[in-house]
């Protein structure tokens, strides 16, 4: 019963006055961004220890974190898979101070910021004269 005598003696302050409740709305958005600001910190703390623990691996990998790490490096496979797919659809440019693979088009550089050149991209126009052996598996039914 104290905690229902509590929070009606509570809802009945902020019923009196407008001003004390529009106060406390002011201050739980304040603290729920706080609450997120902090919690955004946590998970880019978990990251970078991430990142650190996988870095500093030897051969050994404990095997409470095998699973992971295994997960991690099909992940990483992946995204290399479908960004070599994109640059195949897009096609790319090389970053002339930097190095960095750029996607044609793009103002900057992604890794370093420099400024992009404009370029055109090579037109595709179907002259079917490109030597490829992909058409081995070029059948679909
Ligand atoms: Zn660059």
């Amino acid at each position: 019963m104290a905690i229902l005598n509590d929070v009606s003696e509570k809802l009945t302050q902020v019923g009196q006055t407008v001003t004390q409740k529009t106060k406390q709305f002011a201050e739980t958005a304040k603290l729920s961004a706080k609450v997120s600001e902090e919690e955004k910190k946590i998970k880019e703390c978990y990251v970078k220890i991430g990142q650190l623990y996988v870095s500093k691996l030897t051969a050994e990998v404990e095997p409470e974190f095998a699973d992971l790490v295994n997960e991690l490096h099909v992940c990483e496979d992946n995204a290399k898979k479908y960004k070599d797919q994109l640059k195949g659809l897009k096609g790319y440019t090389v970053c002339a101070k930097c190095g960095a693979d750029v996607t044609v088009g793009s103002a900057f550089c992604n890794t370093c910021g420099a400024p992009m050149p404009v370029l055109t991209p090579v037109e595709n126009t179907e002259d079917g004269e490109d030597a490829s052996d992909e058409n081995a598996e070029d059948k679909v039914d």
